[in-house]
């Protein structure tokens, strides 16, 4: 077991102009933490996984297992085991070798790799499979044999990337809560990508947020959903995305569709302070709410009811106001309001807007 750091490690590819794939990267994995690494696809995620594992260069900076600076030492050398998206498995091998490959490569004894085998494929739910070729298993299966073969080389970290995006949705969802509950087990440090943000919700004891190879946040998931460090990240995690739209200032707040919402003292504060007439203004579905048609509330002309069962999220504009793009509100599942109508909506509660600079995207509170 180990912790994992990144010093200031870049990737740049070659070409003109270059590409910074991953940019400055500075980042500490704690011993026994499962960590996500999660972004829009290009931001850097497997560039990142592969600086760690030796299968990419390491440009600039450094990168670090337990006490050891293992820039240039060889993926040999590292003490790492990987899980792809394509398990890679050998066709010819049955479960059982394709398993212990590694091990005999090591030359240990058929007896030490046969009782290694034996354990992981207990614990994986394999081993009345152990003497199947790969072409005779589910992708489920497959799925669970390339991480019996990271687990059997007994590593100091794993990485895994995208290794459930083979599976049909109601398996993965199955799969992200066993390999959950297995790094737990095993108590050793991961590191996860995925494109998927609520995979890396779900999943990760914390999750970085990765664009454009720069770093956005990295936290907790409660603390990435509720106090995103920038506009990106507020968009990026949490499903549906978060509101966000250019607002226009007012004494004493913002405005949505004519409806003037006072903003706590120290947000106003935030906004004064800064000069600014126009802030991006930050909403949660959840944060919006129906109301009788006469209170207090911005009209919403409802275009799109999605009926989930406990809840329907509905897609509406603002009459009223220049920007196109429609608010989504979550709703009780049994009370949705027709195609066509249209409805009184209010925040929730003002403390739960979200307030970004206009052109950084910055947090500004
Ligand atoms: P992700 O895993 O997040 O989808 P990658 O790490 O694969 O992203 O890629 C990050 C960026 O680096 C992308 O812009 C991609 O096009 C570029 N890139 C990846 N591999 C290479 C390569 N071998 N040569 C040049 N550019 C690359
Ligand atoms: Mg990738």
């Amino acid at each position: 077991m180990a912790e994992v750091r990144y010093e200031a490690a870049s990737r740049v590819y070659p070409g003109s102009p270059p590409v910074r794939a991953v940019d400055g990267l500075d980042l500490s994995i704690d011993d026994g933490e499962f960590l996500v690494l999660v972004g829009p696809s290009g931001s850097g995620k497997s560039t990142a996984l592969r600086m760690l594992a030796g299968l990419e260069e390491v440009d600039e900076g450094r990168v670090w297992i337990g006490s050891r600076d293992v820039t240039a030492v060889p993926p040999k050398g590292r003490d790492i085991a990987m899980v792809f998206q394509s398990y890679a498995l050998y066709p010819h091998m049955t479960v059982a070798q394709n398993m212990g490959f590694a091990l005999k490569l090591q030359g240990l004894t058929k007896a030490v790799i046969a009782e290694k085998v034996t354990e992981a494929a207990r614990l994986l739910d394999l081993e009345r499979y152990l003497d199947r070729k790969p072409k005779a298993l589910s992708g489920g299966q497959r799925q669970r044999v390339a991480m019996g073969r990271a687990i059997v080389r007994d590593p100091a970290v794993f990485l895994m990337d995208e290794p459930l995006s083979n599976l049909d949705a109601k398996l993965r969802v199955e799969t992200r809560a066993n390999i959950a509950a297995l790094q737990r087990r095993l108590g050793t440090t991961t590191i996860y990508v995925t494109h998927d943000q609520v995979e890396a919700m779900t999943m990760g004891h914390r999750v970085a947020v990765l664009k454009d190879g720069l770093l956005q946040q990295c936290d907790t998931p409660r603390a990435l959903y509720d106090r995103p460090d920038n506009a990106f990240v507020a968009g990026f995690i949490g499903s549906p995305s978060m509101n966000l739209r250019l607002t226009e200032v007012t004494a004493d707040g913002v405005a949505v569709g004519g409806l003037p919402i006072p903003l706590p003292r120290e947000s106003l504060a935030a906004v004064t302070a800064g000069g600014m007439t126009e802030v991006t203004l930050g909403i949660r579905p959840e944060s919006l709410t129906p109301v009788g048609a006469e209170a207090p509330g911005f009209d919403l002309a409802v275009e799109l009811v999605e009926e989930l069962g406990a809840d329907a999220l509905v897609h509406g504009s603002l009459p009223q106001d220049a920007d196109p793009t429609r608010l989504v509100l979550r709703v009780d599942g049994r009370t949705p309001p027709a195609l066509g109508a249209t409805i009184r909506v209010a925040v929730r509660n003002p403390e739960e807007l979200h307030l970004f600079h206009p052109e950084s995207g910055d947090r500004l509170i």
